[in-house]
Protein backbone atom coordinates (compact mmCIF):
# COMPACT_ATOMS: atom_id res chain seq x y z
CA UNK A 1 0.00 0.00 0.00
CA UNK A 2 0.98 3.39 -1.12
CA UNK A 3 1.14 5.58 1.96
CA UNK A 4 -1.78 7.91 2.38
CA UNK A 5 -1.28 11.66 1.56
CA UNK A 6 -1.89 13.83 4.82
CA UNK A 7 -4.53 16.03 4.61
CA UNK A 8 -4.44 19.56 4.15
CA UNK A 9 -5.78 22.33 6.37
CA UNK A 10 -7.99 24.12 4.31
CA UNK A 11 -9.22 27.75 5.18
CA UNK A 12 -13.45 28.13 4.32
CA UNK A 13 -14.12 31.73 3.61
CA UNK A 14 -17.30 32.02 4.47
CA UNK A 15 -20.13 30.47 6.75
CA UNK A 16 -22.78 30.29 4.58
CA UNK A 17 -24.80 26.77 4.02
CA UNK A 18 -21.91 26.33 1.18
CA UNK A 19 -18.94 27.03 3.30
CA UNK A 20 -20.73 25.31 6.77
CA UNK A 21 -21.10 21.90 4.62
CA UNK A 22 -17.78 21.90 3.42
CA UNK A 23 -15.94 22.40 6.37
CA UNK A 24 -18.95 19.59 7.84
CA UNK A 25 -17.32 17.31 5.46
CA UNK A 26 -13.67 18.22 5.63
CA UNK A 27 -14.09 17.89 9.59
CA UNK A 28 -15.31 14.23 8.67
CA UNK A 29 -12.54 13.31 6.34
CA UNK A 30 -10.37 14.29 9.01
CA UNK A 31 -8.66 17.19 7.53
CA UNK A 32 -7.65 20.34 9.53
CA UNK A 33 -10.66 23.55 8.94
CA UNK A 34 -10.51 27.15 9.89
CA UNK A 35 -13.65 28.94 8.42
CA UNK A 36 -13.49 32.55 8.18
CA UNK A 37 -16.48 34.74 8.60
CA UNK A 38 -16.77 38.47 7.95
CA UNK A 39 -19.67 38.79 10.23
CA UNK A 40 -21.24 35.32 11.86
CA UNK A 41 -22.97 32.49 10.51
CA UNK A 42 -25.41 32.71 8.06
CA UNK A 43 -25.53 35.95 7.80
CA UNK A 44 -25.46 36.28 4.21
CA UNK A 45 -27.92 34.44 1.91
CA UNK A 46 -28.42 31.88 4.13
CA UNK A 47 -30.02 33.65 6.36
CA UNK A 48 -32.46 36.01 4.09
CA UNK A 49 -34.30 32.92 2.05
CA UNK A 50 -36.59 30.49 1.95
CA UNK A 51 -36.15 27.16 2.20
CA UNK A 52 -36.74 24.98 -0.99
CA UNK A 53 -34.78 21.77 -1.43
CA UNK A 54 -37.03 21.45 -4.92
CA UNK A 55 -36.57 20.05 -8.17
CA UNK A 56 -39.85 21.03 -9.14
CA UNK A 57 -38.75 24.69 -10.29
CA UNK A 58 -34.89 23.54 -11.69
CA UNK A 59 -34.04 24.21 -15.61
CA UNK A 60 -33.79 20.95 -17.14
CA UNK A 61 -30.50 19.41 -17.38
CA UNK A 62 -27.22 20.13 -14.82
CA UNK A 63 -29.41 21.86 -12.29
CA UNK A 64 -32.70 19.67 -12.55
CA UNK A 65 -29.76 16.92 -12.18
CA UNK A 66 -28.05 17.99 -8.82
CA UNK A 67 -31.09 18.99 -7.16
CA UNK A 68 -32.41 15.57 -7.32
CA UNK A 69 -29.32 14.37 -6.01
CA UNK A 70 -28.91 16.94 -3.62
CA UNK A 71 -32.19 16.65 -1.93
CA UNK A 72 -31.53 12.89 -1.78
CA UNK A 73 -28.14 13.85 0.21
CA UNK A 74 -30.18 15.67 2.41
CA UNK A 75 -32.41 12.29 3.15
CA UNK A 76 -29.47 10.52 3.85
CA UNK A 77 -28.46 13.61 5.91
CA UNK A 78 -31.44 12.86 8.29
CA UNK A 79 -31.04 8.97 8.43
CA UNK A 80 -27.31 9.39 9.76
CA UNK A 81 -28.48 11.59 12.60
CA UNK A 82 -27.04 14.83 11.50
CA UNK A 83 -29.57 16.80 9.86
CA UNK A 84 -32.66 15.24 12.24
CA UNK A 85 -35.81 17.00 11.87
CA UNK A 86 -34.33 19.55 10.04
CA UNK A 87 -35.58 18.14 6.65
CA UNK A 88 -38.61 17.36 5.62
CA UNK A 89 -40.53 15.91 2.44
CA UNK A 90 -43.61 17.90 1.20
CA UNK A 91 -44.84 18.61 -2.32
CA UNK A 92 -44.44 21.54 -4.04
CA UNK A 93 -47.76 22.72 -6.45
CA UNK A 94 -46.82 24.80 -9.18
CA UNK A 95 -49.97 26.81 -10.89
CA UNK A 96 -50.72 28.02 -13.59
CA UNK A 97 -52.95 31.09 -14.22
CA UNK A 98 -53.29 32.01 -18.39
CA UNK A 99 -52.79 29.11 -21.48
CA UNK A 100 -49.51 30.09 -22.14
CA UNK A 101 -48.54 29.54 -18.25
CA UNK A 102 -50.29 25.80 -18.28
CA UNK A 103 -48.28 25.07 -21.31
CA UNK A 104 -45.23 26.14 -19.13
CA UNK A 105 -45.96 23.60 -16.70
CA UNK A 106 -46.94 20.93 -18.58
CA UNK A 107 -43.51 21.41 -20.42
CA UNK A 108 -41.64 21.40 -17.59
CA UNK A 109 -43.98 18.28 -15.80
CA UNK A 110 -42.70 16.24 -18.53
CA UNK A 111 -39.25 17.25 -17.96
CA UNK A 112 -39.41 15.85 -14.51
CA UNK A 113 -41.00 13.14 -15.82
CA UNK A 114 -38.28 12.40 -18.12
CA UNK A 115 -35.69 12.83 -14.65
CA UNK A 116 -37.78 10.13 -13.41
CA UNK A 117 -39.11 12.23 -10.94
CA UNK A 118 -42.99 11.53 -9.85
CA UNK A 119 -45.19 14.40 -10.87
CA UNK A 120 -49.39 14.81 -10.98
CA UNK A 121 -50.95 17.14 -13.36
CA UNK A 122 -53.85 19.09 -11.16
CA UNK A 123 -56.74 20.41 -12.59
CA UNK A 124 -58.35 23.06 -10.99
CA UNK A 125 -60.82 21.38 -9.47
CA UNK A 126 -57.83 18.99 -8.15
CA UNK A 127 -56.02 21.90 -7.08
CA UNK A 128 -59.11 23.57 -4.84
CA UNK A 129 -59.69 20.15 -3.06
CA UNK A 130 -55.89 20.11 -1.65
CA UNK A 131 -55.60 23.84 -1.17
CA UNK A 132 -59.12 25.17 -0.40
CA UNK A 133 -59.89 29.07 -0.92
CA UNK A 134 -57.39 29.41 -4.40
CA UNK A 135 -58.47 32.04 -6.32
CA UNK A 136 -60.31 32.45 -9.44
CA UNK A 137 -57.53 33.07 -11.88
CA UNK A 138 -55.87 30.12 -11.21
CA UNK A 139 -56.10 27.31 -13.73
CA UNK A 140 -54.44 24.30 -13.56
CA UNK A 141 -51.51 23.06 -11.28
CA UNK A 142 -48.75 20.14 -11.20
CA UNK A 143 -47.85 18.38 -7.89
CA UNK A 144 -44.38 17.56 -7.13
CA UNK A 145 -44.86 15.49 -4.24
CA UNK A 146 -41.05 14.34 -3.13
CA UNK A 147 -39.94 18.25 -2.69
CA UNK A 148 -38.77 18.96 0.91
CA UNK A 149 -37.99 21.78 2.97
CA UNK A 150 -35.05 22.75 5.25
CA UNK A 151 -34.52 26.28 7.16
CA UNK A 152 -30.71 27.60 6.04
CA UNK A 153 -29.64 28.94 8.89
CA UNK A 154 -30.54 25.92 11.23
CA UNK A 155 -28.63 23.70 8.42
CA UNK A 156 -25.58 25.41 9.10
CA UNK A 157 -25.85 26.08 12.72
CA UNK A 158 -26.16 21.75 12.79
CA UNK A 159 -23.71 20.92 10.17
CA UNK A 160 -20.92 23.09 11.88
CA UNK A 161 -21.66 21.79 15.46
CA UNK A 162 -22.22 18.47 14.29
CA UNK A 163 -18.33 18.83 13.16
CA UNK A 164 -17.09 20.52 16.09
CA UNK A 165 -16.37 23.55 13.58
CA UNK A 166 -16.11 26.59 15.53
CA UNK A 167 -16.05 29.82 13.00
CA UNK A 168 -13.89 32.58 13.29
CA UNK A 169 -16.99 35.29 13.68
CA UNK A 170 -15.91 38.83 12.38
CA UNK A 171 -13.14 38.10 10.80
CA UNK A 172 -13.22 39.18 7.26
CA UNK A 173 -10.97 37.97 4.60
CA UNK A 174 -9.78 40.71 2.19
CA UNK A 175 -7.42 39.16 0.21
CA UNK A 176 -5.77 36.10 -1.30
CA UNK A 177 -2.16 35.53 -0.36
CA UNK A 178 -0.55 34.25 -3.79
CA UNK A 179 3.10 32.79 -4.46
CA UNK A 180 4.50 31.87 -7.47
CA UNK A 181 1.07 30.72 -9.00
CA UNK A 182 0.25 29.17 -6.17
CA UNK A 183 -2.78 30.21 -3.39
CA UNK A 184 -0.39 30.07 0.10
CA UNK A 185 -3.21 31.66 2.85
CA UNK A 186 -5.42 34.80 3.46
CA UNK A 187 -4.80 37.96 4.42
CA UNK A 188 -7.97 38.64 7.34
CA UNK A 189 -8.62 41.38 9.73
CA UNK A 190 -6.85 38.54 12.18
CA UNK A 191 -3.87 38.84 10.13
CA UNK A 192 -2.04 36.63 7.74
CA UNK A 193 -3.43 32.96 7.71
CA UNK A 194 -1.34 29.87 6.10
CA UNK A 195 -3.33 27.43 4.33
CA UNK A 196 -2.58 24.69 2.08
CA UNK A 197 -6.21 25.00 0.20
CA UNK A 198 -8.36 27.77 0.20
CA UNK A 199 -12.21 27.66 -0.67
CA UNK A 200 -14.12 30.59 -1.31
CA UNK A 201 -17.66 30.16 -0.21
CA UNK A 202 -18.69 34.08 -0.03
CA UNK A 203 -21.52 34.28 -1.78
CA UNK A 204 -22.04 37.93 -3.86
CA UNK A 205 -18.84 38.76 -1.58
CA UNK A 206 -16.58 36.23 -3.56
CA UNK A 207 -16.70 38.89 -6.51
CA UNK A 208 -14.80 40.99 -4.60
CA UNK A 209 -12.20 38.21 -3.34
CA UNK A 210 -12.04 36.72 -6.72
CA UNK A 211 -12.33 40.03 -9.38
CA UNK A 212 -15.83 38.36 -10.79
CA UNK A 213 -17.52 41.88 -11.26
CA UNK A 214 -18.35 40.69 -14.66
CA UNK A 215 -19.50 36.91 -13.58
CA UNK A 216 -21.38 37.34 -10.30
CA UNK A 217 -24.60 39.29 -10.34
CA UNK A 218 -26.39 40.41 -7.51
CA UNK A 219 -29.74 39.76 -7.35
CA UNK A 220 -31.67 40.73 -4.61
CA UNK A 221 -34.67 39.47 -3.33
CA UNK A 222 -37.42 40.43 -1.11
CA UNK A 223 -39.49 38.42 1.12
CA UNK A 224 -42.60 38.67 3.64
CA UNK A 225 -43.44 36.63 6.54
CA UNK A 226 -47.38 37.19 8.13
CA UNK A 227 -48.28 35.66 11.71
CA UNK A 228 -49.78 32.47 12.16
CA UNK A 229 -52.77 31.10 10.11
CA UNK A 230 -52.96 27.52 12.34
CA UNK A 231 -51.49 26.85 15.25
CA UNK A 232 -48.24 25.08 14.87
CA UNK A 233 -48.88 22.92 11.42
CA UNK A 234 -48.77 23.96 7.69
CA UNK A 235 -52.29 25.79 6.72
CA UNK A 236 -52.09 23.51 3.62
CA UNK A 237 -49.44 20.75 2.52
CA UNK A 238 -46.34 22.99 0.19
CA UNK A 239 -46.05 25.81 -1.37
CA UNK A 240 -47.65 27.41 -3.91
CA UNK A 241 -45.31 27.99 -7.28
CA UNK A 242 -46.15 30.26 -9.81
CA UNK A 243 -45.41 29.17 -13.10
CA UNK A 244 -43.80 32.93 -13.38
CA UNK A 245 -40.84 31.66 -11.01
CA UNK A 246 -40.71 28.81 -13.04
CA UNK A 247 -40.10 30.95 -16.14
CA UNK A 248 -37.32 32.91 -14.40
CA UNK A 249 -35.44 29.71 -12.98
CA UNK A 250 -35.71 27.84 -16.55
CA UNK A 251 -34.25 31.02 -18.08
CA UNK A 252 -30.56 30.42 -19.52
CA UNK A 253 -29.90 34.34 -19.19
CA UNK A 254 -30.52 36.79 -16.74
CA UNK A 255 -34.11 38.38 -17.61
CA UNK A 256 -36.17 41.49 -16.47
CA UNK A 257 -36.47 42.28 -12.80
CA UNK A 258 -39.88 40.56 -11.60
CA UNK A 259 -41.85 39.48 -8.81
CA UNK A 260 -42.37 35.51 -8.90
CA UNK A 261 -44.61 34.86 -6.75
CA UNK A 262 -44.30 31.75 -3.79
CA UNK A 263 -46.40 31.51 -0.82
CA UNK A 264 -44.74 29.26 1.49
CA UNK A 265 -46.72 27.78 4.12
CA UNK A 266 -44.42 27.21 7.24
CA UNK A 267 -44.54 24.71 9.96
CA UNK A 268 -45.27 27.34 12.62
CA UNK A 269 -48.76 28.22 10.70
CA UNK A 270 -47.35 31.28 9.24
CA UNK A 271 -46.72 31.79 5.31
CA UNK A 272 -43.52 33.42 4.02
CA UNK A 273 -44.49 34.87 0.72
CA UNK A 274 -41.86 35.95 -1.87
CA UNK A 275 -40.31 37.16 -4.10
CA UNK A 276 -38.56 39.93 -6.14
CA UNK A 277 -35.65 39.27 -8.62
CA UNK A 278 -33.56 42.66 -8.38
CA UNK A 279 -30.46 42.81 -10.49
CA UNK A 280 -27.73 44.75 -9.45
CA UNK A 281 -29.41 45.62 -5.89
CA UNK A 282 -26.79 44.57 -3.01
CA UNK A 283 -28.55 46.71 -0.47
CA UNK A 284 -30.75 44.32 2.28
CA UNK A 285 -33.75 47.33 2.33
CA UNK A 286 -37.33 46.22 1.53
CA UNK A 287 -39.30 49.07 0.54
CA UNK A 288 -43.09 49.50 -0.21
CA UNK A 289 -43.41 49.55 -4.04
CA UNK A 290 -42.20 45.79 -3.94
CA UNK A 291 -43.32 44.39 -1.16
CA UNK A 292 -47.52 45.95 -2.27
CA UNK A 293 -46.60 44.34 -5.53
CA UNK A 294 -45.74 40.77 -4.18
CA UNK A 295 -48.79 40.74 -1.93
CA UNK A 296 -51.26 41.80 -4.44
CA UNK A 297 -49.92 38.66 -6.91
CA UNK A 298 -50.54 36.43 -3.01
CA UNK A 299 -53.70 37.81 -2.78
CA UNK A 300 -54.70 37.49 -6.32
CA UNK A 301 -53.62 33.51 -6.31
CA UNK A 302 -54.72 33.19 -2.59
CA UNK A 303 -57.40 35.36 -1.27
CA UNK A 304 -57.53 33.97 2.72
CA UNK A 305 -54.45 35.54 3.15
CA UNK A 306 -56.06 38.96 3.69
CA UNK A 307 -56.74 37.08 6.86
CA UNK A 308 -53.37 37.69 7.84
CA UNK A 309 -50.86 40.20 9.47
CA UNK A 310 -47.47 41.06 7.84
CA UNK A 311 -45.23 40.53 11.27
CA UNK A 312 -41.77 40.91 9.18
CA UNK A 313 -40.49 41.60 5.59
CA UNK A 314 -36.48 41.56 4.81
CA UNK A 315 -34.52 40.90 1.85
CA UNK A 316 -31.20 38.71 0.24
CA UNK A 317 -28.90 39.23 -2.03
CA UNK A 318 -28.95 35.94 -4.57
CA UNK A 319 -25.58 35.62 -6.22
CA UNK A 320 -26.55 34.94 -9.83
CA UNK A 321 -24.13 34.46 -12.90
CA UNK A 322 -24.55 35.30 -16.56
CA UNK A 323 -25.53 31.47 -17.36
CA UNK A 324 -27.57 30.85 -14.58
CA UNK A 325 -25.04 28.27 -13.48
CA UNK A 326 -23.26 28.08 -9.55
CA UNK A 327 -19.23 28.22 -10.19
CA UNK A 328 -17.92 25.31 -8.72
CA UNK A 329 -14.41 23.90 -8.97
CA UNK A 330 -10.65 24.64 -9.18
CA UNK A 331 -9.21 27.47 -9.95
CA UNK A 332 -8.04 27.19 -13.98
CA UNK A 333 -4.50 29.09 -12.92
CA UNK A 334 -4.18 29.13 -9.23
CA UNK A 335 -2.98 26.09 -7.38
CA UNK A 336 -4.46 25.50 -3.87
CA UNK A 337 -7.64 27.95 -4.96
CA UNK A 338 -11.59 26.35 -5.23
CA UNK A 339 -14.47 28.33 -6.37
CA UNK A 340 -17.84 27.58 -4.67
CA UNK A 341 -19.76 30.64 -5.35
CA UNK A 342 -23.02 31.97 -8.02
CA UNK A 343 -25.81 29.49 -5.82
CA UNK A 344 -28.29 31.53 -7.57
CA UNK A 345 -31.85 31.14 -5.55
CA UNK A 346 -31.12 27.08 -5.73
CA UNK A 347 -28.20 27.52 -2.76
CA UNK A 348 -30.05 25.97 0.37
CA UNK A 349 -31.22 23.08 -2.22
CA UNK A 350 -27.90 22.58 -3.39
CA UNK A 351 -25.26 23.75 -0.13
CA UNK A 352 -24.74 20.34 1.69
CA UNK A 353 -24.07 18.44 -2.28
CA UNK A 354 -21.60 21.54 -3.03
CA UNK A 355 -19.77 20.99 0.27
CA UNK A 356 -19.44 17.45 -0.26
CA UNK A 357 -18.22 17.72 -3.60
CA UNK A 358 -15.85 20.83 -2.57
CA UNK A 359 -14.63 18.95 0.24
CA UNK A 360 -13.43 16.18 -2.13
CA UNK A 361 -11.44 18.20 -3.95
CA UNK A 362 -9.73 20.09 -0.96
CA UNK A 363 -8.20 16.84 -0.46
CA UNK A 364 -7.36 16.27 -4.09
CA UNK A 365 -10.18 13.84 -4.62
CA UNK A 366 -12.83 14.18 -7.90
CA UNK A 367 -16.49 14.80 -6.32
CA UNK A 368 -18.86 12.26 -6.38
CA UNK A 369 -20.99 13.86 -9.26
CA UNK A 370 -20.26 14.98 -12.44
CA UNK A 371 -20.12 18.91 -11.77
CA UNK A 372 -18.09 19.83 -15.12
CA UNK A 373 -20.88 22.29 -16.50
CA UNK A 374 -20.10 24.47 -13.17
CA UNK A 375 -16.28 24.62 -13.75
CA UNK A 376 -15.01 28.15 -13.48
CA UNK A 377 -13.28 27.63 -16.45
CA UNK A 378 -16.04 28.50 -18.58
CA UNK A 379 -15.38 31.91 -17.57
CA UNK A 380 -11.59 31.94 -18.21
CA UNK A 381 -10.89 35.00 -20.11
CA UNK A 382 -13.86 37.22 -19.23
CA UNK A 383 -12.66 40.84 -19.22
CA UNK A 384 -12.48 42.12 -15.74
CA UNK A 385 -12.30 38.54 -14.55
CA UNK A 386 -8.45 38.89 -13.33
CA UNK A 387 -8.20 36.03 -11.29
CA UNK A 388 -9.70 33.57 -13.41
CA UNK A 389 -7.43 34.21 -15.92
C1 LIG B 1 -35.09 35.92 -1.25
C2 LIG B 1 -34.31 34.64 -1.41
C3 LIG B 1 -34.99 33.42 -1.39
C4 LIG B 1 -34.28 32.22 -1.56
N1 LIG B 1 -34.95 31.03 -1.48
C5 LIG B 1 -34.28 29.87 -1.68
C6 LIG B 1 -34.95 28.63 -1.63
O1 LIG B 1 -36.15 28.55 -1.36
N2 LIG B 1 -34.24 27.49 -1.87
C7 LIG B 1 -32.91 27.53 -2.16
O2 LIG B 1 -32.32 26.47 -2.42
N3 LIG B 1 -32.23 28.70 -2.15
C8 LIG B 1 -32.88 29.86 -1.93
N4 LIG B 1 -32.21 31.04 -1.96
C9 LIG B 1 -30.78 31.03 -2.32
C10 LIG B 1 -29.90 30.71 -1.14
O3 LIG B 1 -30.24 31.49 -0.02
C11 LIG B 1 -28.43 30.96 -1.54
O4 LIG B 1 -28.16 30.39 -2.80
C12 LIG B 1 -27.48 30.37 -0.52
O5 LIG B 1 -27.83 30.78 0.78
C13 LIG B 1 -26.05 30.77 -0.84
O6 LIG B 1 -25.22 30.26 0.17
P1 LIG B 1 -23.68 30.60 0.22
O7 LIG B 1 -23.09 29.87 1.34
O8 LIG B 1 -23.12 30.41 -1.16
O9 LIG B 1 -23.62 32.19 0.43
P2 LIG B 1 -24.05 33.09 1.69
O10 LIG B 1 -25.15 32.51 2.47
O11 LIG B 1 -24.24 34.47 1.16
O12 LIG B 1 -22.77 33.03 2.64
C14 LIG B 1 -21.58 33.72 2.36
C15 LIG B 1 -20.93 34.08 3.70
O13 LIG B 1 -19.65 34.62 3.43
C16 LIG B 1 -19.42 35.70 4.33
N5 LIG B 1 -18.40 36.56 3.70
C17 LIG B 1 -18.56 37.40 2.65
N6 LIG B 1 -17.38 37.99 2.35
C18 LIG B 1 -16.48 37.51 3.21
C19 LIG B 1 -15.09 37.78 3.41
N7 LIG B 1 -14.41 38.63 2.64
N8 LIG B 1 -14.45 37.13 4.41
C20 LIG B 1 -15.13 36.24 5.21
N9 LIG B 1 -16.45 35.97 5.06
C21 LIG B 1 -17.11 36.60 4.07
C22 LIG B 1 -20.77 36.37 4.46
O14 LIG B 1 -20.85 37.12 5.64
C23 LIG B 1 -21.70 35.15 4.46
O15 LIG B 1 -21.97 34.68 5.77
C24 LIG B 1 -32.88 32.25 -1.75
C25 LIG B 1 -32.20 33.47 -1.72
C26 LIG B 1 -32.90 34.65 -1.54
C27 LIG B 1 -32.15 35.96 -1.49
Amino acid sequence: MPPSRPLPHVVVIGAGIVGAATAFYLARAGARVTVLEADSPSAGATGASDGAVSVASKRPGTMMRLAREARDLYAQLVSEGVLTDLFHTRPTYLFARSAAEVALIDSQGRDLASQGELILPLSRHDLLQRIPGLGASVLAGLKVPLDGHAIGYQVVNRLLSCASVVPRHHTPVHRLVVLNGRVTGVESSAGLIPADVVVVAAGFESSALLGLDEVLIPRKGQLIITDRATAGFAAFPGPLMSAGYLAAKRATSPGQNSVNLVIDPLRTGQFLIGSSREAGLTDRQTDIRTVSAILREALDVYPALARQRVIRTFAGIRATTRDGLPIVGRHPTLDGLIIATGMQGDGICLGPLIGAAVARLACDREPAQDLSALSPRRFQGATACGALS
